[in-house]
């Protein structure tokens, strides 16, 4: 609906309470916002594993009927949003196999970068897949393990990807949470009375009234079975690399993440910005809902009071029928409207999370003018984005991310602001409380800390999102104010760059 980097997966599991599939129910409501094509749970009661799974939201995809059929002690469950393969039915997860090991159920966070060359070779062997999903492959892998038990199949299968993952897997006995040496995703281990709850974000533990005990550490593998805990660090060490645009955009306010508050590094983001880039100003104004922890943090260091100068529509959901071209001119007013008693004859400070394309930034600052806003002072509270992600996000190319093919003035024109200014890179790192070193910052720097297959060009999204020819440094992008409309589709920038096409999966077989 905005121009932002899209939410990847959200994955959630439970031992031990009579109530699993239920309480997986609710998980999953809780982690809505970083899935929303298709949501699954798979139960089991020790001897069996049921599963249901169906395209849309939570509240759609299950009803009570369902959920009654999911009986046991044990559920792990997923919300979908496609950074790897069509959205469709077969896609959705947990994927749920038969093998000689016995049956296991997967859902992943993330992306896994070699994929297609892990694809290619079981494809050779006589592999047959059944969805376009980079999960697909380690349930592959670990059905091919030769090892004597399940946990070793497991460490051996995961072992041999590379990438992103957070990984709740159950067997009809056990639920096991896996996150990647880097640990890209988040993994959070709570406890409900005597159940153990693994998930991606810790409010999906508030709304059932779990407690949060820790993360799940990068490269850990934890195993919740009959016999209580156990961790195992398999898999070899790696420098970490915590998404930190989790705090930025991903993770809800009130979630802690890699165990840090979000609501209060965001607020931190925010402070930072005013110091570095203040500016004499009437009002500061949050773009709802992302930008509203940091406008508090910016509002709080300068002194300048904030309100909500723009009300967001909570109720257009993803059934929003577009109106014919003629009538589309209202465009992101269907989702915010301006308040003009704070706006008008007001020197504004906007601010917001990022700035992907650049087309909603700059629909929402006509709408402020529009309401009387004397002057409109941009402010974001993160670095430009200059790169797109490979590790579980879904965002665009690289042409058509605004700040890598614009200079900072010509953004400002583009978005007709008086003034834009984004948080910098050390600002973003050094509001982090466990350290900048944990984290990665590929999307604004381009350096990646997980290297590419070489042989990967034909089909990784490297291909797909990144230039194959980059325009020559110095032969910038002109920019013009044409057109522009109610289309969202990132078209208007498109047309400044020369460049078309949206986002792509890394595989679309
Ligand atoms: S590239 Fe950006 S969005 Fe992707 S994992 Fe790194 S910080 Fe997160």
């Amino acid at each position: 609906m905005f121009d932002k980097f899209r939410d990847e997966c959200g994955v959630f599991g439970i031992f031990g309470h009579p109530e699993s599939a239920n309480l997986t129910y609710l998980g999953l409501y809780a982690l809505q916002h970083r899935g929303q094509e298709s949501a699954g749970i798979a139960a089991a009661d020790g001897t069996r594993i049921r599963t249901s799974r169906a395209m849309g939201y939570v509240n759609d995809a299950f009803s009570s009927d369902t959920l009654a059929g999911l009986t046991g002690h044990l559920a792990v469950g997923h919300v979908r949003y496609s950074t790897a393969g069509e959205s469709r039915l077969a896609n959705a997860q947990p994927i749920v196999i038969d093998s000689a090991h016995g049956q296991l159920a997967l859902g992943h966070n993330g992306n896994l970068i070699n994929a297609g060359e892990v694809h290619d070779a079981l494809v050779r062997e006589g592999a047959i897949f059944q969805t376009s999903t980079d999960s697909e492959i380690v349930v592959h892998l670990f059905a091919r393990s030769k090892a004597d038990n399940v946990e070793s199949a497991i460490v051996e299968a995961i072992g041999q990807v590379r990438g992103a993952y957070s990984f709740v897997l159950m067997t009809k006995d056990r639920i096991i949470g896996v996150r990647d040496p880097h640990g890209f995703r988040p993994l959070a281990l709570g406890r409900l009375g005597d159940a153990w709850v693994i998930c991606s974000e810790t409010c999906a533990m508030d709304l059932i009234g779990a407690t949060y005990v820790r993360d799940v550490e990068p490269g850990e593998m934890v195993v919740a079975s009959a016999t209580g805990l156990r961790s195992v660090k398999p898999f070899p060490p790696a420098k970490h690399s915590q998404c930190i645009f989790e705090h930025v955009y991903f993770s809800r306010p009130d979630s802690y993440v890699f165990g840090e508050s979000v609501n209060e590094v965001r607020t931190e983001f925010g402070r930072r910005l005013a110091r570095e880039s203040g500016v004499p100003a009437d009002v500061v104004v949050p773009i709802p809902d992302s930008g509203v922890c940091a406008a508090v943090g910016f509002a709080e260091q300068s002194g300048i009071p904030m309100r909500m100068g723009l009300i967001r529509n909570h109720y257009v959901g993803r059934t929003f029928i577009q109106p014919q071209q003629s009538i589309r001119h209202f465009g992101v007013r269907v989702k915010l409207n301006p308040v003009k008693s704070i706006l008008n004859g007001k020197r504004v400070v906007l601010v917001d999370d990022s700035i992907v394309r650049g087309t909603t930034s700059r629909k929402i600052v006509r709408m402020v003018r529009s309401a009387g806003a004397r002057e409109v002072h941009m402010r974001i509270s993160c670095p430009p984005t200059i790169s797109p992600c490979f590790y579980g996000v879904d965002t665009p190319r690289r042409s058509e991310l605004i700040a890598a093919t614009h200079t900072l003035d010509e953004i400002r024109r583009y978005l007709n602001a008086d003034s834009v200014a984004y948080l910098s890179l050390d600002g973003l790192t050094e509001s982090v409380p466990s350290g900048k070193s944990r984290y990665c910052t590929s999307c604004y720097t381009g350096v990646y800390p997980v290297a590419f297959p070489r042989d990967e060009a034909a089909y990784l999204q490297l291909a797909l999102k990144l230039n194959p020819e980059p325009a020559p440094p110095s032969t910038p992008q002109p920019v013009t104010m044409d057109g522009f409309d109610g289309d969202e589709s990132g078209s208007a920038l498109s047309s400044l760059a020369g460049v078309g096409s949206s986002r792509d999966g890394r595989r679309t077989d």
